[in-house]
């Protein structure tokens, strides 16, 4: 039975981000809290919260809930009219988002957000060029594949490479791309993107993670954020935080800009919005922004744009992340993993540098501590060469702990709603997994 439905799907279906061959998906039956099961009855610690997107765990209650009931009373209308989940919605949203973001509009992805995020900045501001980051990932779809810095990009170029996306250096205290060391460098990197800002003509935004996310949670020192939106606003660009990933908890604030009390003029983000248990892609804009197109065509629109079943669960999961005060907890727990993440690298020599930010951790991979050389680069992933991350992520899917490894690095993101025992579970697993790194080390 399950050979049938690990055959079926990889036969005719795509696994996304891989070559096809040696694609054996584990056939997933249930899931709950913060694990899911095979179907051999395999359980498995979800340690990365999915793709960092089921912040509240699997199958929330009342989530679900929310979903079956607007599934029976309105599943669908157009998006030219309205219903009253989209109002509440909207509402709703008001009390989160940081002060000012008071227009939304409603895709089905993350990827549709910034997609979207790009046109309104392109034609608010008259201007065309996107400033990205190398170390970044904004999507999929054409647009949004354009503005993405990582190797993720590479696939589509040259042909399918926008026009107009410009490409500076991300924040990496560990890694610095300019060779400085925080603070004496004054966030030099922010300061470099001023300069690109002021030597590239017609630029509409600026777009950023506030916390890089699968690229390896990198948390700009507290000068970074504030000074880009500063330059930014000087000059008249857009500030884009897209906090697909960062969003709803998971570094311990609703978003992570509210660490460093920056608004942006668009915020982007989806996945914890609804738990990821309806596609929901959420652009909130600026009054500045929503004024402008009180005259001028909003031009873009979706068939699925405000679809009621998308945005069913987002009242529901708004009030489960307050009764479940996730947001307190995932600082609480975040240091409970942090400290626990830190005594492995005492243990673990392949371990260059634990980072993060709530319950947002990476583990990055070196193979050697001093030198900071990674085992693996991008080039390597997009050649399809064995990584060790990847054996690393296996091994400890063997002691049923499920990790996110990228490149060179593990994510630790599980659901907030873990616990101390859960957590002493994965880390235990971590453990013994990680001495296949260290193997690689001596070899
Ligand atoms: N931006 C960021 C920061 C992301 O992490 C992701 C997805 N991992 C996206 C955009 C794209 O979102 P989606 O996969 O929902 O299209």
């Amino acid at each position: 039975m399950s050979d049938d439905i690990v055959e079926l799907t990889t036969k005719h279906t795509y696994g996304t981000w891989r070559a096809q061959r040696g694609w054996k998906p584990i056939h997933v039956t249930r899931a709950e809290g913060c694990a899911f099961w095979d179907a051999s009855g395999k359980r498995y610690l979800d340690l990365s919260s999915q793709l960092i997107c089921s912040n509240l765990g699997h199958q929330n209650e009342a989530v679900i809930e929310a979903i079956c009931a607007q599934a029976r009373q309105l599943a669908y209308i157009s998006p030219a009219h309205t219903c009253e989940v989209r109002a509440r919605v909207a509402q709703k949203l008001l009390e989160v988002m940081p002060k000012g973001l008071d227009k939304f509009f409603f895709a089905t992805s993350g990827t549709e957000a910034n997609e979207a995020a790009f046109k309104m900045a392109r034609l608010y501001t008259g201007k065309h060029k996107i400033i990205a980051r190398y170390t970044s990932y904004h999507g999929s779809t054409a647009g949004s594949v354009a503005a993405t810095g990582d190797f993720r990009r590479w696939f589509i170029e040259p042909a399918g490479k926008i026009p107009g996306v410009v490409f500076g250096p991300e924040v990496n205290c560990y890694r610095c791309p300019l060779g400085r060391s925080h603070p004496e460098c004054g966030v030099a990197c922010a300061d470099y993107l001023a300069y690109m800002i002021d030597h590239e003509e017609n630029v509409a935004a600026v777009i950023v993670e506030p916390v890089v996310g699968t690229n390896g949670v990198l948390i700009p020192p507290a000068d970074y954020l504030p000074k880009i939106a500063e330059v930014a606003r000087k000059r008249g660009v857009l500030l884009i935080a897209d906090e697909v990933m960062s969003g709803w908890g998971r570094t311990g604030k609703w978003f992570a800009v509210d660490h460093w009390g920056v608004v942006p003029d668009i915020l982007t983000t989806a996945k914890g919005v609804t738990n990821a248990a309806a596609p929901l892609g959420v652009v909130a804009t600026s009054r500045a922004i929503a004024d402008y197109f009180d005259d001028n065509m909003f031009a873009h629109g979706h068939t699925y744009e405000a679809h009621p079943l998308t945005l069913a669960p987002v009242i529901a999961a708004i009030d489960e992340y307050r009764r479940l005060d996730l947001l307190e907890r995932a600082t609480k727990m975040g240091d409970v993993v942090g400290a626990k993440l830190r005594a492995l690298k005492e243990k673990h020599p392949s371990i260059g540098d634990v980072r993060g930010i709530g319950l947002f951790w990476a583990v990055e991979l070196v193979k050697d501590r001093a030198t900071k050389e990674p085992f693996n680069v991008p080039q390597d992933k997009a050649a399809r060469r064995p990584l060790v991350v990847d054996a690393v992520v296996a091994e400890a899917a063997k002691r049923g702990v499920s990790v996110m490894g990228w490149v060179s690095h593990l994510l630790v993101a599980p659901p907030l709603i873990i616990s101390e025992a859960e957590i002493d579970e994965g880390i235990a697993a971590l453990d013994a997994a990680l001495d296949v790194a260290d193997q690689r080390l001596s070899a």
